[in-house]
């Protein structure tokens, strides 16, 4: 099929050309002749498939005609993160090129009197994270009741992050004969209640398997022991032919962490998580998409939906707690037919969570073991490519017999010394379990049997926003100082 026999606009089909785009995909075809006849639609599509083009572009259509009005936004796309929002209206930049429609970007960590004046000066499509959206509304700065376009994006991951409540806040300001379009890659129950109440009369699309691994991906898990894993990770680092990466920490702190070890390191190094400046997530990211830093330490913020062309690697430092966190995760790679290589780091406590991704993902990793890391036990059969394999034997760290031109862990060992600090601050190898530093220590495995509180959205939303609870001491803290301890004297009656 072509994009001439969809019926979009000319001037669309000019940008796309021009953008070198010369068929839609899947959902494009599926989803464009419906949204554009008017329906409601329910999409049911991972990242990656070219969904975002699904809706912009017969937006486009819709929205070249009328005028934009002041604070009076005409559509409207909800997105889970401040990275998904830019990329959405980046789309705009590039498929509306040749349509003058001013798209506004409200998102948190920036100046809410800048985006005023934006919004003062029209809206015909206004991308916002819920958050900073409601905030704006409440302050009598937009009024959505002229939203005739709607769009959810990422619905599974605003359930995770606990957005549900103000979606349906901001729903319900809403005119009510709007056209609504929600997009998800997996469908949850609480999912499909919301498009019950949200959607009138639903297409249903779907174009991948729910929460299926990309094939394009190869995957592998490495088992190591905790004291092990960064100089695991610089050891496949090195071993792999690795272009560009994402190395996923479950917490922020550990994104800090692996940070600031591979840049000691000598590794071309950035980090982006939730805790960090606007400013400074979005020159990361520009510089990562620019490939002027070849990897990119982050938590789950950067998980869904990026889109970094050409990344050769995912690193998991960290089992994901969230199943499909792993799919959306190892998803950032192999995309648009390209191959891509998937690792995960895993140590004993993780194997709860291991589990719920081989369910999910209805395979089971392929095991490597690195020569020279302790813990293994490993199969390495499925692996074109891997690093040295050493199959059911605890091996002792010793150069590759083989002429390979990948370094051994103790090759990268010696090679990789980091400074005299952090080698000081590095636990030492065969230190116990127990005595590991804080920051090492395995997060506590979430009881996934454990009944929901009416707190778990906003929790859920904390641990995904990366809003770790600060560390900061308020009053005194815990110490009361001793002149506070002095007992009172007796008053003289
Ligand atoms: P998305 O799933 O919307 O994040 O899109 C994934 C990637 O596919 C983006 O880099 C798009 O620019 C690209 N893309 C979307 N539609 C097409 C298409 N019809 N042909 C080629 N590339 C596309």
């Amino acid at each position: 099929m072509l994009f001439s026999e969809l019926g979009l606009h000319p001037e669309t089909l000019r940008a796309l050309a021009e953008a070198g785009y010369e068929s839609p995909t899947p959902i494009q075809e599926k989803a464009i002749p419906h949204v554009l006849e008017g329906r409601d639609v329910l999409g049911i599509a991972q990242t990656g498939t070219g969904k975002t083009a699904s809706f912009t572009l017969p937006m486009i259509n819709a929205l070249a005609a009328g005028r934009a009005k002041a604070r009076m936004p005409r559509s409207l796309i909800l997105e889970p993160t401040r990275e998904l929002a830019a990329q959405v209206e980046q789309s705009f930049a590039v498929y509306g090129k040749y349509h003058k429609l001013n798209t506004v970007l409200l998102i948190g960590g920036e100046s809410m009197s800048d985006q005023t004046k934006k919004l003062d000066r029209g809206v015909d499509v206004l991308i916002a994270t819920p958050g900073r959206l409601l905030d704006q509304i409440e302050r009598g700065n937009i009024l959505p009741t002229d939203i005739r376009f709607l769009i959810i994006d990422e619905c599974d991951r605003m359930l995770d992050m606990g957005f549900i409540p103000d979606i349906e806040k901001i729903v319900s300001k809403l005119r009510p004969n709007r056209q609504t379009l929600m997009f998800s890659a997996t469908l949850p129950p609480e999912i499909r209640r919301l498009s019950d109440q949200f959607l009138n009369n639903p297409i249903e699309i779907s174009v991948s398997p729910p929460a299926s691994a990309a094939t394009t991906v190869t995957q592998a898990l490495v088992r190591v022991s905790h004291a092990e894993k960064r100089a695991a990770l610089r050891f496949l680092i090195k071993s792999e032919d690795v272009k560009n990466a994402l190395i996923f920490c479950n917490r922020k702190r550990d994104v800090a962490i692996v940070h600031k070890s591979l840049v000691a390191h000598g590794f071309d190094a950035g980090a982006l998580h939730g805790d960090m400046a606007q400013s400074a997530r979005t020159e990361t990211l520009a510089k990562f998409k620019a490939n002027e830093l070849r990897l990119m330490v982050c938590s789950d913020v950067a998980a869904r939906g990026l889109d970094i062309k050409g990344l050769s690697h995912v690193f998991n430092f960290d089992v994901p707690t969230h199943s499909e966190d792993y799919v959306h995760r190892i998803g950032r790679t192999g995309r648009a037919g390209m191959s891509g290589r998937a690792f995960m780091l895993t140590t004993g406590d993780d194997a709860k969570f291991l589990a719920g991704i081989e369910k999910l993902i209805g395979t089971k990793i392929p095991e490597v073991a690195l020569d020279g890391f302790a813990v293994g036990a490993a199969d390495s059969e499925n692996l074109d490519r891997a690093p040295s394999s050493s199959p059911r034997r605890r091996p002792e760290r010793k150069p590759r017999d083989s002429g390979a031109e990948r370094p051994t862990a103790a090759e990268a060992e010696t090679a990789d010394t980091p400074p005299r600090r952090e080698r000081a601050a590095r636990p030492a190898r065969a230190r116990p379990e127990h005595s590991r530093p804080e920051h090492s220590q395995p997060e506590r495995p979430r009881a996934e049997s454990a009944p929901r509180m009416a707190t778990e959205p906003r929790r859920r939303r904390r641990e995904y926003e990366d809003q770790d609870e600060p560390e900061t001491v308020v009053g005194f803290g815990n110490r009361i100082p001793a002149f506070l301890q002095v007992a009172p004297r007796p008053r003289r009656a």
